[in-house]
């Protein structure tokens, strides 16, 4: 079993590589040769969540679970409040292959899985970016929006307005003029990411112009929630995973009030693989509900243990 702890994640996996690994993790899922099994999340006090997302994928032959959570009090201790392990196995005998650090491939894999979202169902022409929220994986989020189209301006809200500068910082890095903007001014942008910890929607239906791809990130477990459910309802909704959606995702409280049917959420790997045309008009609001699946933290472990495996890092214990 190879050990590839945290530290040497930098060095080994890219954003492209990340996605490229989730797109293919999407596609394997809606080709139905890859299956997430249901995710088990424990609310451990103090705000803390604690769990396992886990799935197996035939075609990559990959088989593990990711084991961590969010745990808000380690910012004042000087970590990231995500902390995780991702454990692959192999598929056909469950020995153990590899324990991978799993805090840098969550915010890549996250920030690709949007970023995917965003390529196939912004509208081309998309020029603002806004992004609600601004902790940890916020700049990860817009590097990885940069790259799949030429944005010419970031728009930025936070509940915590002092969090700003530091999301303001990565738009300098890229080169994009930065603005901190109330809620209401979120109707500039064509695409909005949110990416917060709420537990009630902060962006409304007002907030948001006709056209407006959404890429919901933040909301991960029940309980959550960034968006007004009459916005999600307004949308055509799009997801990694149907069922995380309507009991862990954004879609869960438009689902509930019976705003919006499960049976209308389209898996985005339907859209990669040609099955869905994805976006319908320019003035459809675009809504991809991203939970978070374990096949995506399969996949880019897969891709560090092949790297550290080429270069001959990381610790091999044997088993
Ligand atoms: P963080 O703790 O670094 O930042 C939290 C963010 O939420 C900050 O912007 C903070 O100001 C904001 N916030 C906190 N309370 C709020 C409230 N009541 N209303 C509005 N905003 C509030 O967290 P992070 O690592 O950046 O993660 C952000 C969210 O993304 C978390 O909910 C996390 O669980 C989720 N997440 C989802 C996935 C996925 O795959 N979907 C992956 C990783 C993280």
């Amino acid at each position: 079993m190879l050990i590839v702890p945290e530290a040497m994640i930098a060095s080994l996996v890219t954003p492209e590589d990340a996605f490229d690994a989730v797109k293919a993790s999407f596609a394997a899922m809606a080709r139905g040769d890859a299956y997430n099994f249901p995710v088990v999340r424990e609310a451990l006090g103090e705000g803390r969540q604690y769990g396992f997302k886990s799935g197996l994928d035939r075609a990559g032959a990959q088989l593990g679970v990711k084991a961590g959570g969010y745990f808000p009090g380690n910012a004042a201790k000087g970590l990231i409040n995500h902390q995780s392990s991702v454990f692959l196995f192999d598929p056909e005998t469950g020995r153990p292959v590899a324990m991978v650090g799993g805090n840098l491939l969550t915010a890549l894999r996250t920030a690709a899985a949007s970023a995917i979202a965003i390529d196939r169902l912004a509208r081309p022409e998309a020029e603002v970016l806004g992004i609600v929220g601004a902790g940890h994986q916020a700049g990860f989020q817009l590097r990885a929006a940069a790259r799949v189209r030429r944005f010419r301006r970031v728009i930025a809200w936070n509940l915590h307005p002092e969090m700003l500068p530091k999301l303001g910082a990565v738009a300098a890095e890229l080169g994009l003029p930065f603005e901190a903007v109330p809620l209401e001014r979120m109707r500039e942008a064509d695409v909005i990411v949110t990416i917060t910890s709420s537990p009630a929607a902060s962006l409304m239906a007002a907030h948001v112009a006709p056209g407006t791809h959404l890429s919901c990130m933040g909301t991960d477990t029940r309980g959550k929630q960034e968006v007004e459910p009459a916005l999600v309802a307004s949308a055509s909704v799009f997801t990694d995973e149907v069922a995380q959606s309507v009991s862990i995702g954004e879609a869960q409280h438009a689902v509930g009030a019976g705003l919006l049917d499960a049976s209308a959420i389209v898996p985005l790997g339907d859209v990669l693989i040609g099955r869905h045309p994805g976006r319908g008009n320019a003035e459809e609001i675009t809504l991809y509900d991203g939970t978070g699946v374990g096949l995506q933290d399969l996949a880019v472990a897969a891709v560090a243990v092949a790297r550290a495996r080429e270069r001959g890092l990381g610790i091999d214990v044997g088993v």
